[in-house]
């Protein structure tokens, strides 16, 4: 008999193949393609994926983290969310701070990165020009972003990285039933909507742009995945508490992370 998590990962497997298959948006399909055929000076001799890029992660994550589309030099020419650019070095060393990455580096699909109870996604999954898709691009592309939610069966928790991908989180949370007329981004906001929807935490994408003006620091998004990691913790039934105890798993302690010398956030 096939475990319920082990069907999870096969849909999700699924799900991938289907995404990286897709040709729907002709437009950035070319895009990356061409990127990809060009290259950058700096990525000389590395063969670019300039596919569509899927969803990475736990499939039991209780965190879902949701950025706008994949960058046209990190996860268009390395195959995975949020891998071998800035934005992912600036993320995945947050993450692995708060407990939710087994290594603080982010660079290639072969890396041995594990997220841990969280997943990577985005509403766009073809890098688009100048970062901007299209309003007809996110309406064609927004069924895998709901295929892989209902997959995902654990989220407790939306962390939305820029204000396109809060506004993708406010109209998946609005299709559930929520009342989202009162959701504004604002770094740090956390709207919580009742216990049987996720919460929503709003964070500046960390994109360079924002990084290297100061518009984002790192301690302003450790803050924000410590809020993750408290509502994480407060939200998650106590059967998987109870399960996650007999297995041994543990989140990272305060004690864990300074020793690894992290920020401790507990
Ligand atoms: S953006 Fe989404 S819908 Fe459009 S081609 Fe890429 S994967 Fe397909």
């Amino acid at each position: 008999m096939t475990a319920p998590g082990a069907a999870r990962v096969d849909s999700l497997t699924a799900l991938a193949r289907d995404i990286v298959a897709c040709r729907a948006c002709a437009r950035l399909r070319r895009h990356c393609e061409a990127v990809a055929a060009r290259g950058k000076p700096e990525f000389r001799g590395w063969t670019y994926w300039g596919r569509p890029v899927p969803g990475f992660g736990d499939p039991e994550a209780a965190l879902l983290v949701v950025g706008l589309a994949p960058a046209a030099h990190g996860g268009n020419r390395t195959g995975r969310m949020f891998t071998g650019d800035g934005s992912a070095a600036w993320l995945i060393r947050a993450m692995y701070r708060a407990g939710f990455a087994n290594q603080p580096t982010s660079e290639r699909r072969d890396d041995g990165l594990r997220l841990l109870g969280a997943y990577m996604t985005a509403p766009v999954r073809c890098a688009p020009p100048d970062n901007k898709p299209t309003r007809a691009e996110f309406a064609r592309c927004r069924p895998f972003l709901r295929r892989e939610i209902a997959l995902l069966g654990r989220v407790r928790v939306y962390l939305a990285l820029g204000r396109v991908a809060f506004d993708a989180c406010r109209e998946l949370l609005g299709a559930h039933g929520a009342d989202v007329r009162g959701l504004r981004f604002a770094h740090g906001a956390v709207y919580e909507l009742g216990p049987a929807l996720p919460a929503l935490i709003a964070s500046y994408h960390p994109s360079r742009q924002n990084t290297n003006t100061g518009k984002l620091t790192e301690a302003m998004l450790d803050d924000v995945f410590a809020a993750a990691r408290g509502l994480v913790d407060r939200r998650r039934p106590a059967e998987d508490r109870r399960a996650a105890a007999r297995h041994g798993a543990r989140i990272a302690t305060a004690g864990d992370l300074a020793a690894q010398g992290g920020r401790a956030h507990a």
